[in-house]
């Protein structure tokens, strides 16, 4: 067995620092490895004290009878670090620490926090700061947590991985007050050793578990979770992820656009799309989405059958499964023609959806068979039964038919309990029926329980030295920049580099038409803000365009640039931005959005993670609201989606080929040509480091 194996599952526990007073935190815990029934050896370490709760009390570490496969270390950090020292060499495989005061706190607390990890040398840490771990499966808890003195804690198959240990609290009494069962719920703390990712990695092959939920701020190894989030994928094993940290999405400081627009909370939203997690999106959801996913059941398509039997309640539910883009469709003819038959109504009454079944509720055997009908129906992906006040009477019929009905059919079966009564929404959930007590909730889950398969994941190609090699440092010119693009088969436009206005004369000529005079100076990343940008000029005007640029240019302070770069003129076509940055947490990331200079005006961006494959390319352009704009909008001529979405692979491959060196990477505008006629990157910059 692997040590965090060992951590959830021991023979054998040391508690040390126990306290024989089970009043007191620190006589919680083998109070509560009793309580629960873990049937391993519970070793206390007290040297005070000579047994705690019937178990013979250990002096020291060195004293115990074997050595542990767990330890708990229930004390402060002034002591924590030499028992660590003490069990590490004792031979145990992994310890918690509970304590508080070291890297969350301050300088001091984090030295502290390295020297228990370094006392702790190949043992595993789990904390410090953290609450520790609570096993249900296999009824066995490593902690002190308030939260365990609830007595009706139900087994389930969510298993929960939390960076604050407060939040894991909150989860396990707002379940247990659900009726929502847990596998294991582990708190990471302060991530010492032991981090969230690698938690998760191990959950994801926890036979008990089907679904984890995780409560995050950040991830210290975004490989590690990456890996663990697609094992789930092919496991058929959901994340729900709450992070915080969603309103700190500001702007950093960057040189390109790309940088201020993919704040740092975006960035993890990508994260969590290419790699199949589903992100809650309010702290309810955290709990909700995991309960309806445990059912192992999930929609094929997005059509909900609402069966209710309060009408007020089932147009709410309707409406709310609208804004979560869940159908809800009116039954087919035959289905109309059964529930008319059953309930002897009129058909052009019951062929609605919500189906209002207000007589049946009181029926059970008339109830029964409207949800067999709807749930038969080749129309539904699942059935919601709104549940009303009549139904309070009697909970146990209610709840007995649904669950009859839901054992015949392989689909989602959901309850939305209208009335304000916690005791059937437990009772519901102890039946394994997902039940919720708002509209909104049953509208969320249903959407996270239809959900699109993964793109596929493609492989990083290799990184190629020669791309950037013999570049300095800094910011590259547009001519400079453009080069390395075009390289990789992003299409730019045509354009010739000249020293001085007659150069530049020359190159117009050359070029032929309507030409485009810019600054050539790889100290100006903006050259219209300074003047630095002629558009529409004819070959003749050039020359003298050229001086008085220049001369502007020194006006505005500028350094002396290289040169001039003439180029084709595009016209027509939608200006789009293409990005490229590093996040300093999750890596390289690729940005698609509204360009052109009201590019940071729009916000309408979307992100990915590199690599990136075909299908990302694609959804990321039918993400925006730009979208629009290129099918066609109101009668414009639909551009050429096919080559932007060339455009983006060829871009993002070159941002991996040019390895760690290249920093910030953006075209902007990208011009996408009206269909068949390509698209053109007008403006570069690369940041190379
Ligand atoms: P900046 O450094 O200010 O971003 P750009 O090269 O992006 O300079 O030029 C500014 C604007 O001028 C672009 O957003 C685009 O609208 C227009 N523009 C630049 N180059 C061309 C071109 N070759 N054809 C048509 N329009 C252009
Ligand atoms: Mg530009």
């Amino acid at each position: 067995m692997s040590a965090i194996g060992a951590l959830l599952r021991p023979r054998s526990v040391a508690v040390i620092g126990a306290s024989a007073d089970a009043g007191k935190m620190t006589g919680r815990p083998v109070g509560y490895l009793q309580k629960y029934g873990f049937d391993g050896d519970i070793w206390p370490v007290n040297p005070r004290v000579e047994a705690i709760a019937g178990l013979r009390c250990y002096p020291d570490v060195a004293s115990l009878p074997g050595a542990p496969d767990a330890a708990i270390v229930l004390l402060g950090p002034d002591r924590a670090e030499a028992a660590v020292r003490d069990l590490a060499a004792r031979g145990c495989q992994a310890a918690i620490v509970l304590a508080s005061g070291y890297g969350e706190a301050n300088e001091d607390g984090a030295r502290k926090q390295q020297a228990l990890k370094d006392a702790a040398g190949s043992m595993r840490l789990l904390g410090p700061n953290t609450i520790g771990l609570v096993n249900l499966t296999d009824g066995m808890m490593l902690s002190a947590t308030g939260a365990l003195e609830v007595g009706n804690l139900a087994v389930g198959r969510i298993s929960v991985v939390s960076q604050s240990g407060g939040i894991l609290g909150s989860l396990l009494s707002r379940a247990a007050d659900r009726g929502i069962g847990f596998a294991k719920l582990v708190s990471t703390g302060n991530e010492a050793d032991i981090d969230s990712s690698e938690m998760i990695a191990h959950l994801v092959e926890d036979e008990a578990t089907d679904v984890i939920a995780v409560y995050m701020e950040g991830l210290r190894r975004p490989e590690v979770f990456k890996r663990a989030a697609r094992r789930a994928a092919e496991l058929g094993k959901p994340i729900v992820v709450y992070k915080v940290g969603r309103s700190d999405s500001g702007a950093r400081a960057a040189t390109s656009h790309t940088g201020a627009l993919a704040g740092a909370d975006r960035v993890y939203d990508a994260l969590f799309r290419q790699y199949g997690v589903i992100r809650a999106e309010s702290f309810t959801d955290l709990l909700d989405i995991p309960a309806a996913l445990a059912s192992g059941r999930r929609m094929k398509g997005d059509r909900v059958a609402i069966l209710t039997s309060t009408g007020g309640a089932g147009t709410l539910l309707a409406d709310n499964c609208g804004l979560a883009g869940i159908e809800v469709p009116m039954p087919d003819a035959v289905t109309t023609q059964r529930l008319a038959t059953l309930l002897n109504e009129d058909p052009g009454a019951i062929g609605r959806n919500p189906v209002d079944v207000t007589l049946a509720g009181l029926r059970p055997d008339l109830f029964r068979g409207a949800i067999d009908a709807l749930l038969e129906s080749p129309s539904y992906d699942a059935a919601v039964v709104v549940i009303g006040s009549s139904a309070l009477a009697t909970p146990d019929i209610v709840a007995g038919a649904i669950v009859e009905c839901q054992a015949r059919s392989e689909k989602p079966v959901l309850a939305y309990v209208s009335p304000h009564a916690p005791h059937l929404v437990r009772l519901l959930n102890g039946q394994g029926i997902p039940a919720f007590a708002t509209p909104e909730s049953c509208a969320t889950v249903l959407r996270a329980l239809h959900r699109p398969a993964l793109p596929p994941l493609v492989n990083a190609e290799a990184e190629d030295a020669t791309v950037l090699a013999g570049l300095p440092a800094g910011n590259l010119n547009e001519a400079e920049s453009k080069a390395i693009f075009a390289r990789f088969g992003v299409p730019v436009t045509r354009e010739a580099v000249a020293a001085d206005a007659e150069g530049a004369a020359v190159a117009a000529r050359e070029l032929g038409g309507e030409v485009v005079l810019k600054v050539l100076s790889r100290a100006i990343a903006h050259k219209s803000d300074i003047g630095g940008v002629r558009v529409g000029l004819k070959p003749e005007e050039v020359s003298e365009a050229c001086v008085t640029m220049l001369q502007r240019l020194r006006e505005a302070g500028a350094p002396t640039p290289e040169g001039f770069l003439v180029q084709e003129r595009i016209r027509g076509g939608v200006e789009m931005i293409l990005g490229f940055h590093r996040d300093p947490q999750l890596g390289p990331v690729i940005l698609l959005g509204s360009g052109g200079v009201a590019a940071e005006l729009f916000q309408d961006t979307t992100l990915r993670l590199l690599p990136i494959s075909r299908p990302d390319a694609e959804a990321m352009v039918e993400e925006l609201k730009a979208a629009r704009l290129l099918r066609g909008y109101r009668g414009a001529a639909p551009a050429d989606i096919p080559a932007l979405v060339d455009a983006v692979m060829a871009f993002a491959a070159m941002a991996v080929a040019a390895g760690e060196r290249l920093q910030e990477a953006e075209i902007n505008p990208l011009f996408v040509l009206p269909a068949g006629q390509g698209a053109r990157a007008v403006d570069g910059l690369a940041v190379l480091r």
